[in-house]
């Protein structure tokens, strides 16, 4: 009888003790977590904080911004341009060649509902491939987002943070679906953009890691610092 009692004080204290721990990880953030997110990415945040992950790729920090990762874009091409016949700036483009030429039939817009996001993130690269974007810019992204995280001291230099980041700038490339009927000013517009999901920004941004991979590897890219 005693040991029942025991065993039972031993599973009200295991379940106060986990609740206890269900506070949002952000530190200064006082708000419960969440027991799960639509993106089931994390479980040990608050809501505003798990939307801002997905968001993101970081609970506190924010999407570089326009003119903050431009500047970077606009050298990595020219790098990339200046660089065009190096062996492995051809390697990250071919690779990127492979994941345009992998990711299957090109579907339209408004019907992603309901695929994974797996299925979401090849879906982006075959609307990447038919949108003709051009590789280099592609492998720019990344590089870009790169250098913007190398000039910051204050960064987040978490993969995940990278790979967001850079998935974002990309998806933006070719990001909607368009059609028309009719003309003049009785047309009717239909324009549908699939907003980047927090795990098909993560798939797409982990491929495009491992396209860039051995670029990053083996060259020393303005502002990186030296590799060999
Ligand atoms: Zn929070």
């Amino acid at each position: 009888m005693r040991n029942e009692k025991r065993k039972d004080e031993v599973r009200t204290r295991a379940r106060t003790a986990s609740h206890m721990f269900t506070r949002c990880r952000v530190i200064g953030c006082s708000r419960p977590a969440r027991a799960g997110t639509a993106d089931g990415l994390d479980t040990r945040l608050c809501r505003s904080h798990a939307d801002h992950y997905a968001r993101h790729g970081s609970p506190y920090r924010r999407s570089f911004t326009a003119p903050e990762i431009n500047p970077h874009r606009e050298q990595a091409e020219a790098w990339l341009a200046a660089n065009a016949s190096d062996r492995w700036v051809l390697n990250a483009v071919e690779r990127v060649n492979t994941l345009y030429a992998t990711a299957g039939q090109h579907v339209e817009a408004f019907r992603l509902r309901g695929l994974s996001p797996e299925l979401r993130a090849k879906a982006a690269w075959a609307r990447l491939r038919k949108a003709e974007i051009d590789p280099f810019r592609v492998v720019a992204a990344w590089l870009a987002v790169e250098m913007a995280i190398a000039a910051d001291p204050q960064a987040e230099r978490k993969p995940e943070f990278k790979r967001v980041q850079a998935a974002k700038l990309i998806h933006r490339m070719a990001s909607g679906t368009h059609k028309r009927w009719g003309e003049g000013r009785t047309a009717k517009e239909l324009h549908v953009y699939p907003r980047p999901r927090g795990r098909v920004l993560r798939h797409m941004g982990q491929a495009l890691e491992e396209a860039c991979e051995l670029l990053v590897h083996h060259r020393t890219l303005p502002l990186l610092g030296s590799k060999e």
